[in-house]
Parts: structure tokens; C-alpha cells; sequence
């Protein structure tokens, strides 16, 4: 089976109702994300980021995949597909697909802010500062905040090394090291872009770009991949 490799963005999940933050104008529902998604904001206000992502979590339990996620979980049936995504919720999950790889964290866990390797899964919607790990220390999104390092990186340099074809969905490729992750594929290996705007790739040879959003672009990719 040829590997497909797949690179999400906030964009695959755009038409589940969670918006991205291009489209939001650099601001993550309202919120300048350097107040919310920092390791400094978390210093200065640690209530502020716990309701920011206390209301991501709500929002993501009404949320559902749609048919993009699916698309690709049945794109399955005919590769060995590996899915790396900035997402940080659960709809490629939810979707049931098989390989997924988070670089920027989950927001169905939860880590304690003083030992990274105490990462607790929940369904639980809302944390309070009097909710504490193990060690007693409060906790933390288990996320990959702006400025922080990305541990999941070289096992997706890794994915990407060895892709047969690459697919990458709504993702503006903005965010580093994320975004350099294309640079890892072997000379002349297929890309397939899903996005309905311009992304922020350089010239390569055997770029596709489908420009739709992702439920239409899915469909489109599929037929081009069975043919
Ligand atoms: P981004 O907001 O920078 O870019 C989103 C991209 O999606 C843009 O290129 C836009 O044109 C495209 N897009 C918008 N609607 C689309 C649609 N319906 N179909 C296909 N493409 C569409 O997002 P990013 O590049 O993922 O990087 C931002 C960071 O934001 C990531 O690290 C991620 O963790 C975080 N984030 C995550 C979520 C989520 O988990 N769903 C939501 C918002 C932000």
C-alpha cells in the first residue's frame, strides 16, 4: 500500500463550526492568542487561559466531524494513511481514523504544570485552578503553546520522510516547525493542497492545488487518488 500522508489544519475543522485563526483575523475567538496560548499567558493569568479552554472544550463536545475527517478515514480502505495535525481536537478521532499524530497537543488532556510527563486523559469539560495533578501542582491544556518546544516533531519528520503522496488540508503553513515539515519529502513526491486560499509554500515541483474548502476538496481528492 503507498503511504498517503496527511497535514491538518485549524481549516479541516472549519466546516464542524471551530474556526481557524486566519479567518478570525490573527485572534482565536476574540482572544489575541498571545493572552491565551502562551506559556507567558499561563504565567499572568492562569484563569484566563483555564476558561479559554474550558469554552474550546464545550464547544468541541457540540461539535462533530465532518466529511473531510471521514473522507480521510476511508481513504484507509487503499493506503497506509498517517494523519499529522496542528489540531488540537479530537475529530480525526472522532472520525475513527487510524494513525494521528497531535503536534500541538489535545484538548481532551490535561498535564501537570510541573511534570510534563504527567498527561491525564479526560472527557471532563471544565477544569478549575483547584484541580491538581498527582504531585499536587495545578493543571495545565495539555497543548503546545506558542513559544514552547514541539516534542512530536521528529517522529513527524520521520512520517513525512518516507510519504508517497502528501495532502495538506487548511492549514496556512504559518506555524513553524509545523510548516517546515514539507522540506522532509522525497524529491518528487505528489502534494495535494486542500485550501481555498493561497498557503505559504514554495515553488516545488508536483504541487496540486485544489481550491475548495476541505469537504468539497476531500471529495475531489478522492476521485483523483482512485482513478
Ligand atoms: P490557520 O488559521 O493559520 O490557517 C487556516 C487555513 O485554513 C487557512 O489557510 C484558510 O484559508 C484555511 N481554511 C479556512 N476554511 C477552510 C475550509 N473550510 N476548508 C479548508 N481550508 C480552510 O491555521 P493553522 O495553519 O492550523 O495554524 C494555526 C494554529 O491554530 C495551529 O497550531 C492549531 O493548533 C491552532 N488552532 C487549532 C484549531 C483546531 O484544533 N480546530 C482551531 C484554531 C486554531
Amino acid at each position: 500500500m503507498k503511504k498517503l500522508i496527511i497535514l491538518t489544519g485549524a481549516g479541516i475543522s472549519a466546516e464542524s463550526g471551530i474556526k481557524t485563526f486566519r479567518d478570525s483575523d490573527g485572534l482565536w475567538e476574540n482572544h489575541n492568542v498571545m493572552d491565551v496560548a502562551t506559556p507567558e499567558a499561563w504565567e499572568k493569568n492562569p484563569q484566563l487561559v483555564t476558561d479559554f479552554y474550558n469554552e474550546r472544550r464545550i464547544q468541541l463536545s457540540k461539535s462533530k466531524p465532518n466529511r473531510a475527517h471521514l473522507i480521510l478515514k476511508e481513504l484507509e480502505k487503499k493506503f497506509d494513511v498517517k494523519i499529522i495535525t496542528q489540531n488540537v481536537d479530537d475529530l480525526h478521532e472522532r472520525a475513527n481514523s487510524k494513525n494521528i499524530y497531535h503536534l500541538h497537543g489535545e484538548l481532551n488532556k490535561m498535564r501537570s504544570s510541573v511534570d510534563e510527563n504527567l498527561i491525564y486523559k479526560t472527557t471532563k469539560l471544565e477544569y478549575s485552578l483547584e484541580d491538581k495533578c498527582e504531585k499536587g501542582s495545578v493543571l495545565r491544556p495539555h497543548i503546545v503553546w506558542f513559544g514552547e518546544a514541539v516534542p512530536m516533531i521528529d517522529t513527524a519528520i520521520d512520517i513525512c520522510k518516507e510519504a508517497d503522496i502528501l495532502v495538506i488540508i487548511g492549514t496556512g503553513l504559518n506555524v513553524y516547525p509545523a510548516a517546515g515539515l514539507v522540506n522532509y519529502i522525497k524529491d518528487n513526491t505528489p502534494i495535494y493542497i486542500i485550501d481555498p486560499a493561497e498557503v505559504n509554500i514554495s515553488n516545488m515541483p508536483n504541487i496540486t492545488h485544489i481550491k475548495n474548502k476541505a469537504t468539497i476538496g476531500c471529495e475531489k481528492l478522492m476521485e483523483i487518488l482512485n482513478k
